[in-house]
Formats: C-alpha cells, sequence, structure tokens
C-alpha cells in the first residue's frame, strides 16, 4: 500500500512527495548567536564563542519549498531517489543557508564605479542624486536584473531594498525566484504622495510571488524624513503588520549634529514616533551610543541593525557600526551591502569577510567576532532582521529550503581544517555552484536558470552616457544630516 492510498483512506490529503533530494553534502544545518561579553570568558568556554554546527555527509529532502528531512545521506532509501524529480549530488560542497542581504538598493547597480574616491556629503550631492534625476522604470528593471542575477550567482537568496520604482523591482523578484523584502524609498519633500505610495506599494506586494515577496515602509533616513511623517509610517507599518526600513544614526556625526539641533538622538526620533516598536530594519546604526540603548532593548524581538563594513571603510568613515556593544545588549544586527554604487559589490561572503575582519581591528581583539559569530550574523541573525528568523537561517525539517551549495574542494580551501573559518576568511563567491529559493534550483552548476545578465548588462552599458548627464542642474534631493 502506497503512503498515498493510506492518506486517502485515512480522509487526508496525500502528502507531495519529497521532489528533490541533496546528497552527499556538509550541511550547515545550525549557528548559535554566542553569549555576551564572550571575549570576557574563559577561552575553554567554546560554546559562549557561538556555535557552527556543520552534519558530514548529509542529505537534504525538500518537499513543496519546505525541508522535509535532514540526514545521513546512507539512509536515503531507494524508493525516495527514485521518487524525487531532482537529484543533486553534494559530495565536496557544504550546504548552507541561503545568505540575506540585509540593506542594498538593488538597483543602482546602473551606478556602480560612477562616483569613487569621493566623500559622502560629494557622493550624493555631486554624483548619485544628481543622476537619479535621470531615472526611468525601465533603467529600474534593468538594474534589479543585473542585481539579482549577481545575488543568486553568489548564494544571496534574500534581500532587504530601499529604492524607487518597487513595482519593477517587484516584478523582477517574482520572474527570477529570487526572495526580497521591499520598501518604497520616500522623503517628506515629496509630500503625502511619497509615503502614502509607500504604504499603498506595502500593502498590494506582500506576500506575493508565493510569499516570496515581503514588504516594509520606505522612509529614507531620520534626516530626510520629519517627525509627523515617521508618525505616519508607523501607523501604516502597524495597519498592515509590516516593518520599516530606514538610514538612521549611520555616523557619529550625523547622531552629534541630531543632538545638537534637536537634543535627541536619531534612534530615540524612531523609538519617539514609534517606528522601534513596529518593527524595524535600521541600515548602518554605526553613530548609535551606549545610551540608545534603552530604547533598543525594550524591541530587540523586532529590531536589528544592518551593517555593511566595506562602505565605511571606503568612505573614510572609522569604527562602523558598534557591533559589540549591541551584541552585548541582545540587539540582533544583520550583514548588509548598502547599494552596489557605494559597495561596488553585492556579494554578501565579501560583506561578512569584512565585518569580521574591521570588528576584530577596531577592538584589536583577534578573539572577538570570531567565524561562528560572523556566520551567525549572515544566517540566522540576518532572517531574524528580515522578521523570518522562524522560517529562513537555518537548514532544518520545517525551515523553508533556501540553500547554497559552496564547492570546498578549490585550492584556496584545501586543506580544512576549520570550515567556518573557510567560509568567513577563504572563500569566494565564485565557489557557489547551486543555489535554491523556495525548493527551486535559480543557480545550476554556476549558471543562471532564470535571467540572462548578458543581454541586462549590454543593455544597461548604453545607457550610461544618459544617467551620468547632470547637465540639467537637478537632484532629487539634498544631503545635509
Ligand atoms: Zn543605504
Amino acid at each position: 500500500m502506497t503512503n498515498e492510498q493510506t492518506a486517502q483512506e485515512a480522509g487526508r490529503a496525500p502528502e507531495q512527495p519529497v521532489h528533490t533530494i541533496i546528497t552527499g553534502a556538509t550541511v550547515l544545518s545550525r549557528t548559535t548567536r554566542p553569549a555576551p561579553n564572550y571575549t570576557a570568558l574563559p577561552r575553554t568556554d567554546v560554546a559562549a564563542r557561538g556555535t557552527a554546527t556543520f552534519l558530514d555527509d548529509h542529505a537534504i529532502g525538500i518537499r513543496g519549498n519546505t525541508i522535509a528531512w535532514v540526514k545521513p545521506s546512507v539512509e536515503v532509501t531507494l524508493a525516495e531517489r527514485d521518487a524525487a524529480t531532482t537529484l543533486i549530488d553534494g559530495r565536496g560542497h557544504v550546504a548552507i543557508p541561503g545568505l540575506m542581504n540585509s540593506h542594498t538598493h538593488s538597483p543602482m547597480t546602473m551606478f556602480r564605479g560612477s562616483a569613487e574616491d569621493v566623500p559622502t556629503s560629494e557622493w550624493f550631492n555631486a554624483h548619485i542624486w544628481p543622476m537619479e534625476v535621470n531615472l526611468t522604470e525601465r533603467d529600474v528593471t534593468l538594474g534589479a536584473q543585473l542585481a539579482v542575477g549577481e545575488m543568486l550567482l553568489a548564494g544571496v537568496t534574500s534581500f532587504a531594498d530601499h529604492y524607487f520604482s518597487t513595482d519593477r523591482i517587484a516584478e523582477v523578484v517574482a520572474s527570477s525566484g529570487a526572495r526580497a523584502l521591499l520598501a518604497s524609498t520616500f522623503f517628506s519633500s515629496q509630500g503625502e504622495e511619497g509615503i502614502e505610495r509607500s504604504a499603498e506599494f506595502a500593502e498590494r506586494w506582500n506576500g506575493a510571488a508565493d510569499g516570496r515577496i515581503t514588504t516594509a515602509m520606505g522612509p529614507h533616513a531620520t534626516y530626510t524624513v520629519n517627525d509627523a511623517d515617521l508618525e505616519k509610517t508607523a501607523e501604516h507599518a502597524r495597519r498592515l503588520g509590516v516593518r520599516t526600513h530606514i538610514h538612521a544614526s549611520e555616523s557619529p556625526s550625523q547622531t552629534r549634529s541630531s543632538l545638537d539641533r534637536l537634543g535627541v538622538t536619531p534612534i530615540q526620533v524612531l523609538h519617539d514616533t514609534g517606528i522601534l516598536e513596529t518593527g524595524a530594519i535600521i541600515a548602518h546604526g554605526a553613530g548609535i551610543i551606549e545610551d540608545d540603548l534603552r530604547w533598543l532593548r525594550p524591541w530587540a524581538d523586532r529590531v536589528a541593525v544592518a551593517s555593511c563594513s566595506k562602505v565605511y571603510l571606503k568612505h573614510a568613515q572609522s569604527g562602523g557600526t558598534p557591533v559589540k556593544t549591541l551584541h552585548d545588549a541582545g540587539i540582533t544586527v544583520g550583514v548588509g551591502t548598502d547599494g552596489p554604487a557605494s559597495h561596488n559589490t553585492l556579494d554578501v561572503l565579501e560583506s561578512v569577510r569584512f565585518l569580521s575582519m574591521v570588528q576584530k581591528n577596531v577592538h584589536s581583539d583577534a578573539t572577538w567576532l570570531t567565524s561562528q559569530h560572523a556566520l551567525d550574523l549572515a544566517t540566522r541573525q540576518s532572517a531574524h532582521a528580515f522578521g523570518l528568523g522562524d522560517s529562513l537561517g537555518a537548514l532544518l525539517p520545517g525551515y523553508t529550503a533556501d540553500i547554497v551549495l559552496i564547492d570546498t574542494l578549490v585550492p584556496h580551501m584545501q586543506p580544512m581544517h576549520d570550515l567556518a573559518a573557510a567560509l568567513v576568511l577563504s572563500v569566494k563567491s565564485s565557489d557557489v555552484r547551486t543555489v535554491l529559493v523556495d525548493g527551486s534550483v535559480v543557480v545550476s552548476g554556476g549558471r543562471l536558470t532564470t535571467i540572462d545578465v548578458a543581454s541586462v548588462a549590454d543593455e544597461l552599458q548604453r545607457r550610461v552616457p544618459a544617467l551620468r548627464d547632470t547637465s540639467h542642474g537637478r537632484s532629487i534631493q539634498d544631503y545635509a544630516p
């Protein structure tokens, strides 16, 4: 008697078969968050520094969009193999949860390399914001296609995006098979229209593409959106049951300027306007001070700070996100790239490596931010930042099947002493061979199955002269934090 017959006789719907099986891989099943202040604990307390559980020669079975089981490869039965439509040989590979980019502006691939070797204010006022006047909807589609292609190839299955013409980005996410948390950016200078568009987008697209798209409200920053509009944002977020994604406390000087002008820090502004209560991704938070913890701590279950270390190094902002202060206070830190116009790539493995090394350097402490901790930031904590910690960020039965297979039999990862360290310090994103999102293969043998990036890049290259023409003398906004 088959399972189907048994289920039918019992009056239940037949269980879907396991359609995809990955065998022979080393599986990073889950990480744990390290203890607070772990560098002060005895070095023998290894678990306190965070754990990454790797299971050698294991198999993963996928039913629908969900991980049905993770078990030793030898326990996969012939019947299970026969019933599966896709068998993936994972030998020589490590399977990790899909990487999550906690803060980006994906269509800005179109401005990659267009504003280099300049400080932040010049980056905005002399280059990016005047160029963004030239944007067409088609540019956003092309920019997003290139971005999603780049991310999927690098094992980045989800991204928290913040940009304009978000309908175009959502369409690209839907057709490419990727996953995203999308927010439509607005400034108070746009009046009611901006915030209403952001709310309307959040309502219309939340849960779309079989749930691969979730949404957030997208106020640009605490210095470009006034308090009254932030209060309205929180009302919309509460009504829609979505979070808010916002730039805040981006640098120590921004915090000082806010204290001088308003007497409060940007984080207190987020608290007082109700944004933290509704749940938030705070982009950068490099100006967060000890005193801000009293605003963040009560909402630690729903607030995260996205850190994009390469951008801070590049724009000569020393320090970056105070990851240790946040970690010790129990606040989630996600890993982000920021837009590719400042980060130059959308490569989360690169971003994790910068974060790990910047943190060791800032604290002059090689024992701080272990590779296990870095992996926890890139997987479980980033999933928590998206509000999806119960379904993503681990390879466990019942979790959604966003899975990345990385080839470890490459010279720069051999011989293997420490797989966690290899994944943070040795890996190249080009080692990613296979990527599944929601149980479906989107990268196979290192090639995209859903996007033709060559034709996209070609069309975008032809748009470059028009995008760079700022002779109109206009700008979408003035940067004066
Ligand atoms: Zn940003």
